[in-house]
């Protein structure tokens, strides 16, 4: 079953890159993914807001999809400073990224906030990725397969299974991120499956097995491939090393 899913990695610039900074990136990105065999792997990336509508028309012929960096659920009006998915999906975005522990940790995002914006980016025919995380101290409390069901519950709150199916999840340990310090391939695999487990439990096992689940949390190119060879681990969703195309590349090749 798990040849039946595709790999999906996926870049999150985060605050970084420049409009000319991020076209210089996907530049050397393209070249270098352009030649890669496996098309059950597809690649992504997540620019800031104002590099999306520079960075789509140089992705324009490539392989190489969009993704945005998080969205509003509200359609358009009084909502300063805020983007909404339909407005993603005009710039060319194909994915999302919903609920990444920088939004819940920094900007107040709750499970409820993230459903919220999810049923938006479906609603605008967008993918959405959605993260999940446990703390350093939900870990070593034990809490951590209770915490990420919670916000998997909590996120996908409302949809039918069919919806389901077409999410990305990503399990990004909160204490994996930007710290150096990757889950082991077996603690990933071990969350991953519970995940899977878990949505079998509240929808049905089809669903389950349709669902990709992304690793995240400092994945570099010497620790890919063995995150990317868990069975439950459909991809990677890559933070600081997909700032620089060799790297980012290297990972891809991995999986
Ligand atoms: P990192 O970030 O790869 O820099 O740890 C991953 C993420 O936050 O998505």
């Amino acid at each position: 079953a798990a040849q039946a899913r595709r790999k999906l990695i996926a870049g999150n610039w985060k605050m970084n890159k420049t409009v000319s900074e991020g076209l210089a990136l996907v530049r050397e990105l393209k070249g270098l993914v352009a030649s890669l065999p496996g098309e059950r792997v597809e690649v992504a990336v997540a620019p800031t807001f104002v590099s999306l509508h520079a960075v789509a028309k140089e992705l324009e012929g490539s392989s190489v999809k969009l993704a945005g960096q998080n969205c509003h659920w509200e359609a358009s009006g009084a909502f300063t400073g805020e983007v909404s998915a339909g407005m993603l999906k005009d710039v060319g975005c194909t994915y999302v990224i919903l609920g990444h522990s920088e939004r819940r940790q920094f900007f107040g995002e709750t499970d409820e906030t993230v459903n919220k914006r999810a049923r938006a980016v479906l609603g605008a025919g967008l993918i959405p990725i959605l993260c999940v995380g446990e703390t350093l101290a939900e870990r070593e409390a034990g809490r951590t397969l209770e915490v990420v069901e919670r916000q998997v519950t909590g996120g996908l709150k409302g949809f039918q299974a069919a919806e389901v199916a077409t999410f990305v999840l990503a399990y990004e340990p909160v204490w994996a991120i930007g710290t150096g310090r990757t889950a082991t391939s077996a603690q990933a695999q071990e969350v991953h499956k519970s995940l899977r487990a878990h949505l079998a439990k509240l929808y049905d096992g089809e669903t389950a097995e349709r669902v990709l689940i992304q690793y995240g949390g400092s994945v570099k190119p010497d620790n890919a491939a063995e995150l990317l060879g868990q069975p439950d681990v459909d991809g990677a969703l890559v933070g600081g090393a997909s700032l620089k195309a060799g790297d980012f590349a290297a990972i891809i090749k991995g999986g």
